[in-house]
């Protein structure tokens, strides 16, 4: 924005620009929008944000987001908590769960293990996801983490400290490109990738 805007326009501009995806243009169209809403709009667009980020935690369980202590997810009697599907980011349950075939529950690692960004196996949600297999009757880990050179390392990481542990340790069958993003895959390819998954 040039200098002669608002500085507030200015500042929120900034703000939406922070968000993935976002450029600087369109974080002025956003911004202008703003301003074109009501009072009570806007106001009930910042207290959304505030509250999420207030009310919103982990699950205790699988780590998956959620404003109860334990996600519907894990809470559900009728799901088979002895198969646990392993996925790097709470977007990837959105899409197993649009597939409507799986039965399982998940475990959220929040992040992949990435020498280069500098994040270690602390750094992700291992240490829960070996509690839980220690802790539960867990016959099945399918590895669910995207095909890139981070999703295998981190399958391949965790699948280690698992076998020993006699656990059934698989990995989705990808008929995706390398690189192909899991919240992008349709339910067909989903379904494909998690019937012909195989062991590891
Ligand atoms: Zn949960």
């Amino acid at each position: 924005m040039a200098e002669t805007n608002a500085l507030p326009l200015i500042e929120l501009a900034e703000q939406f620009a922070k968000l993935p995806g976002i450029g600087m243009k369109t974080a002025q169209r956003l911004a202008y929008f703003v301003m074109s809403m009501s009072k009570e709009e806007a106001k009930e667009f910042s207290e959304a944000i505030i509250r999420a980020h207030s009310t919103v935690h982990m699950c205790r369980i699988c780590q998956n987001l959620t404003d109860k202590e334990v996600c519907p997810i894990c809470d559900d009697t009728e799901r088979d908590k002895s198969t646990i599907c392993v996925v790097e980011s709470p977007k990837d349950i959105t899409a197993f769960e649009r597939t409507r075939e799986y039965k399982g529950v998940y475990h959220v690692l929040h992040g992949l293990i990435s020498p280069i960004n500098n994040v270690s196996p602390d750094d992700i949600k291992i240490k829960e996801l070996l509690e839980r297999v220690k802790n539960d009757e867990i016959l099945e880990v399918i590895m669910a983490t995207n095909p890139t050179v981070e999703g295998e390392a981190t399958a391949m990481y965790i699948s280690k400290l698992l076998k020993p542990l006699g656990i059934k340790v698989t990995r989705l069958a990808f008929g995706l490109p390398i690189g192909g993003i899991l919240e992008y895959a349709d339910e067909v390819t989903l379904f494909k990738a998690l019937e012909n998954r195989s062991e590891i």
